[in-house]
């Protein structure tokens, strides 16, 4: 369903600009920006996929993966199309990439959101499988409706947001799991066709605006898995967002563009969790491998088994109303 988009400028000739995120496209009468889902006509900005849904499913929380943030609930999960980023990995390169017209999308109003929530045993609603940060006009109404029921609002996104847009949802936000696809430059314009710098900036943002934060570093071999630079992004997050943030290694599977380049070694990520652990973050995990060790939290201070994963479940095993049940150190995990 097609609205009139917000965060857009009107330029001479019928063009527009679009200030949702840091592309800033400029855009002639009915051409697409970037995204491929925000559309000028005569002069005017509209986005295309307005309550308009290429997925829905219910998940645990741990799938997104947020592991301090509700753990064990369950979550209606909706996806669209489209994206701001261009990556030769994309694992949802079939919703990602597809424009409005190529898929048939369902009609979802924001009113039946936290409904349909509650009926499935959820206790919050993300968005996520698509970049949900260009749904932006769908997704602040949903969220000020889904909050007002009680629910938690979640976002899984590359971070590639302005920052009006995002002090705008920020209130109706509980919660987001941002991707830093390397921490480099040239990689970002290579294989994403971005730029590293705002995300680092919505990571910052987003922990200012005390939204729950967790990261996602998919370890992706010889683009973004040097040990240096691993350590560099390390670095980054204890000193810029605090050692509690927590932060997934995930291992990489050959998709879409990038089908020549062979899977994440299981020591490759061991590498990573100990440069990790070594800079001071107090909670990192492994994902997208079989379960260990590595998907468990456990008390940085006694050691303690706090949560025990398997596969998408946990168990609280030794948190009690968020501190630890042999020594009492307090953990930071959201709970109800
Ligand atoms: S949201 Fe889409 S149209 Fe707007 S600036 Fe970003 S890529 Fe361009």
């Amino acid at each position: 369903m097609k609205k009139e988009a917000m965060f857009w400028t009107p330029l001479k000739d019928e063009a527009v600009q679009c200030d949702l995120c840091p592309h800033h496209c400029v855009i002639a009468s009915q051409k697409h920006g970037i995204c491929g889902v925000r559309k000028n006509e005569q002069g005017r900005l509209y986005s295309l996929i307005y309550q308009a849904c290429s997925s829905i499913a219910t998940d645990p929380i741990e799938k997104k993966p947020l592991y301090h943030f509700y753990p064990g609930s369950l979550v209606l999960s909706l996806g669209s199309v489209g994206c701001t980023f261009r990556c030769d990995h994309c694992q949802n390169y079939q919703i990602s990439m597809a424009h409005p017209a190529e898929l048939s999308l369902r009609d979802v109003p924001a009113e039946r959101l936290s409904k349909l929530a509650v009926e499935q045993g959820c206790q919050g609603v993300a968005w996520t499988y698509n970049e949900p940060t260009i749904w932006h006009e769908y997704t602040f109404e949903a969220a000020k409706l889904i909050k007002k029921a009680g629910l938690y609002t979640v976002y899984v996104t590359n971070g590639y947001i302005e920052e009006e847009p995002l002090k705008e949802i920020a209130p109706y936000l509980d919660a987001m799991n941002i991707d830093v696809k390397a921490f480099d430059e040239a990689s970002y314009k290579k294989v994403c066709k971005a730029r590293l710098a705002p995300v680092l900036q919505t990571c910052e943002r987003t922990r200012k605006l005390g939204i729950h934060l967790e990261l996602t570093y998919l370890v992706i071999p010889g683009m973004n898995d040097d040990m240096f630079e691993i350590n560099r992004f390390c670095q980054w997050v204890v000193e810029t967002l605090g050692a509690d943030t927590p932060v997934h290694f995930s291992r990489f599977h050959p998709d879409y563009k990038m089908t020549d380049v062979k899977p994440t070694s299981l020591a490759t990520l061991r590498r990573c969790h100990s440069i990790a652990t070594e800079s001071g973050l107090r909670f990192v995990y492994l994902g997208n491998i079989a379960h260990g060790d590595y998907d468990n939290t456990y008390c940085p201070s006694c050691k303690n088994l706090l949560i025990e994963r398997y596969g998408f479940s946990s168990d609280l095993k030794g948190l009690t109303q968020g501190k630890c049940s042999r020594c009492n150190a307090s953990i930071p995990v959201r709970m109800k």
